[in-house]
């Protein structure tokens, strides 16, 4: 597996259930996020309201399932956890409203990914509490109408304009998740790394946050790599030193690049000139899917100014071209 793929590995999830932060206070950075959810959930417990829908997203690994767990646990109620290619049929989703108890969140991950005639049922569910289904088939089906316990939607997606409008237009609040900085993925690290009982300085922490690729759990996976080599070569306790050279190993650079963005900056470059290029393209040319390029490397390469994306395709900047040492050949943008 790629090391810094920001997809949940099977390993962490067990790991994940130490260091996953709990409270809104506990939740490292998205000061804007964090500030508007503070407000909405004392407004609506002050309320003895549910909480209104809300929709998070942004890239893989960036927090959309904890913060959806932490909402939860700061309105003191139950979460239901599900996401959208898991719901196939209309019945699925029936099942998990009408087990809901009032107040409770109803988390569906990959929300963009839901079938329509699940969403058709969401509709109502979200706007007025209200369960409208059809059962049985052929002359016999009829439409059944339950009333629901006020609930509370959280979807998380990875692509908004992925979302029908619709389905969009009925969340309440709207959480975009920024990539993170260093600072608070030292913070991140740091706190892990106390859970993990690692040793681990604070210029070591930074080695770390800075391969991190903006992203939490990227931050967490690499310090348990960190943790494996400090164990083997350092009696448990991690430097700047020994964390570089964990890393080093790993094929992780000093800005958080592995192979996977070397490959597709080099098919840019290469195969393509330096672009502009189309997505379909670079999948064929690296052997990739769209989705992973779009939603798992790219956004990162974008945020740090390696790639661009015009209308007429993807280019790669000067930037990239002086971080992987590549021979710049056409015109290109600064
Ligand atoms: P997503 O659902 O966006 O893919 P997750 O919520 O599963 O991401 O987050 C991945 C991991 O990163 C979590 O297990 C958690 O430990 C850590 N994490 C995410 N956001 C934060 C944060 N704001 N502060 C501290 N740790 C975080």
């Amino acid at each position: 597996d790629r090391l810094i793929s920001a997809e949940v590995q099977t390993e962490e999830e067990v790991v994940d259930r130490a260091i996953r932060p709990q409270t809104l206070a506990e939740y490292t950075g998205q000061k804007h996020v964090v500030e508007q959810m503070e407000i909405a959930i004392q407004a609506s417990k002050k309320r003895e309201d549910a909480l209104d829908h809300v929709l998070i997203f942004g890239p893989p690994g960036l927090g959309k399932t904890t913060l959806a767990r932490i909402i939860a646990n700061e309105m003191s109620v139950n979460i239901k956890t599900t996401s959208g290619p898991v719901l196939e049929k209309a019945g699925d989703l029936a099942a998990l409203l009408t087990s809901l108890e009032p107040h409770d969140v109803l988390f569906i991950d990959e929300i963009h990914r839901l079938s329509p005639v699940v969403e058709e049922v969401l509709y109502p569910a979200m706007e007025d509490y209200q369960l409208d289904i059809m059962i049985g088939e052929g002359p016999a089906a009829r439409s059944i109408k339950l009333d629901l316990p006020p609930f509370t939607l959280v979807g998380a997606t990875t692509r908004a304009g992925s979302l029908t409008s619709p389905l969009r237009d009925r969340f309440g609040l709207v959480q975009r998740l920024e990539f993170y900085d260093v600072v608070e993925l030292e913070k991140i690290i740091t706190r892990s790394a106390l859970h993990l009982q690692l040793e681990l300085s604070a210029e070591g922490a930074k080695e770390i946050a800075i391969r991190s690729r903006g992203t939490p759990r990227i931050a967490n996976r690499l310090l348990r790599r960190v943790r494996d080599y400090a164990d083997v070569k350092a009696d448990g306790i991690a430097d700047d030193r020994i964390a570089a050279a964990a890393l080093n190993l790993l094929n992780v650079d000093n800005r958080g690049f592995d192979f996977m963005d070397r490959k597709l900056l080099d098919a840019i470059i290469d195969k393509f000139d330096g672009g502009p290029v189309g997505l379909d393209n670079i999948a064929a040319a690296i052997g990739e899917e769209k989705d992973t390029i779009e939603d798992v490397i790219e956004p990162f390469l974008i945020q740090q100014g390696f790639i661009q994306r015009t209308p007429r395709g993807r280019i790669a900047t000067q930037r990239a071209y002086l971080h992987f040492g590549l021979t710049i050949k056409t015109e290109i943008p600064k």
